[in-house]
């Protein structure tokens, strides 16, 4: 493409986008296939941003692309009117793949939708309006999600929230962990803060704690093993339900279907969005029957819900996920990973920690070891530096300080070895510098 008509298409995007959006990097895309992306150059990249833990089948995958052009043809829209076949279909997938007892589902659009969309749930099943989630959280940026959210970068000059939204300390053993004995006894102080709110905050009115079981755009948290079944346990005993939001773990990212099931937590409400449908916008919430009984029609709708063509293409999704073992390659492919990060982690003091499972990974820039200050400045280098490598990563952290890396769920040994050679290239290089 000629330089004029790339600069045009930043120039009008920059100038009639809302500025509200942030994080635009200097490229301008022109088509994707599996885990690579080419801009309208003829640059080639390896993704390992995959449109933010979205497209987990790779870019514009045959059997997706398939599905959604067979949709498109016979019908896009229906709303929850009428009955179709590519929803019905994917119901009965959802309530045979989802932990537990997890079985009627509602769709909307995105991650955030799903998030207050579970919110109203949780206040129909209970009764109680009060919402108890973690510092470093992401729920999403709408009135009643961005009250979960525990990072006020997002949220700050949007006060004031919708009340009753609790905060408790993030899980996070590597920032918070240096008073404690181990990982687990951190994990139980951590869980217990709940009761802590109950106590001390709450007006005894809580209707569920919301919780991502590994922390995304926090940073990738994962939580020390306890964690999650003590948080459990503690819901039970309150007599709150527990809500997972699984919109950036779920779909096999972190190597199990759902976050969840690494630690056999089975919640009464579950999120999810971004890697359901490859990429075509999508967000569901599923509750047990239990607590979905208790919705009434017309409680909750929306004109686009139940989207066959979204339908259609998450539908191909969990055939591809499940035909090519993509859960199984993420945790693979994940465990290689691993082994080559903690090396960098050994070999450059600006790498304060690795962490996350599957392929939901991430390398916390720091100014030393040591003191493991954070550093969004030399985190940011490293991305440039990664992106002129031709690797695209994104940044994320509450102090934006680590470098997350999800590549599609499809990416060959091979293909990871050379991502991890261009990171640990651009890492060198930086590291060098301070
Ligand atoms: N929950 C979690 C855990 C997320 O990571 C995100 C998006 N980063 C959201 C909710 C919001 O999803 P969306 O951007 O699709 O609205």
């Amino acid at each position: 493409m000629k330089d004029t008509e790339r600069n045009d298409i930043k120039r009008v995007t920059d100038e009639y986008l809302m500025p509200a959006v942030y994080g635009q990097q200097d490229l301008v895309l022109d088509h994707g296939e599996g885990v690579r992306l080419w801009d309208v150059d003829g640059n080639e990249f390896l993704d390992a941003v995959a449109g933010i833990a979205v497209v987990n089948t790779g870019h514009s995958h045959p059997r997706v692309v398939d599905a959604v052009q067979e949709q498109v043809e016979n019908y896009v829209q229906s709303s929850y009117y009428f009955y179709h076949e590519p929803m019905a279909d994917l119901l009965q997938t959802l309530a045979e793949r989802s932990p537990g007892d997890l079985k009627n589902t509602f769709f909307g659009n995105s991650g955030t939708e799903a998030v207050e969309g579970a919110i109203k749930l949780a206040k129909k099943a209970t009764g109680s309006s009060e919402f108890i989630s973690l510092r470093g959280s992401f729920h999403g940026r709408t009135p009643g999600s961005m009250a979960l959210t525990g990072q006020n970068k997002y949220t700050h000059t949007f006060h004031p929230h919708v009340p009753g939204a609790y905060k408790i300390p993030s899980p996070n053993y590597y920032r918070y962990g240096d008073r404690f004995e181990d990982e687990n006894e951190f994990g139980k102080w951590a869980a217990e803060q709940v009761r802590e709110v109950v106590k001390y905050d709450s007006n005894d009115d809580v209707a569920a704690v919301v919780v991502e079981p590994i922390q995304g755009e926090g940073g990738i948290v994962v939580p020390p093993e306890n964690y999650l079944p003590h948080l459990k346990e503690i819901c039970e005993e309150e007599d709150m339900l527990l809500v997972a939001d699984e919109v950036q773990t779920g779909m096999g990212r972190t190597g199990e279907l759902f976050a969840v099931d690494h630690w056999d937590v089975e919640p009464d409400i579950m999120t999810m969005a971004k890697g359901i449908a490859s990429g075509v916008p999508f967000g569901l919430f599923m509750g047990t029957e239990e607590v979905s009984e208790t919705m009434a029609p017309a409680d909750h709708y929306t004109t686009y819900g139940g989207n066959p063509l979204a339908c259609a293409a998450a539908n191909a999704t969990f055939e591809v996920i499940e035909e090519e073992g993509l859960v199984e390659n993420a945790a693979t492919v994940g465990d290689e990973a691993f082994d080559r990060l903690e090396a960098m982690e050994a070999d450059y003091d600006i790498v304060g920690d690795v962490r996350g499972k599957g392929l939901h990974i991430g390398v916390e820039i720091v100014t030393d070891s040591d003191s493991h200050e954070p550093s969004e400045d030399i985190a940011k280098d490293v991305r440039t530096q990664t992106h002129e490598r031709g690797l695209l990563v994104s940044r994320c952290g509450t102090h934006g300080n680590v470098i997350r890396l999800t590549p599609p769920l499809t990416v060959s040994s091979d293909e990871m070895e050379e991502m991890l050679d261009r990171l640990e290239a651009a890492v060198s290089t930086v590291a060098k510098d301070n």
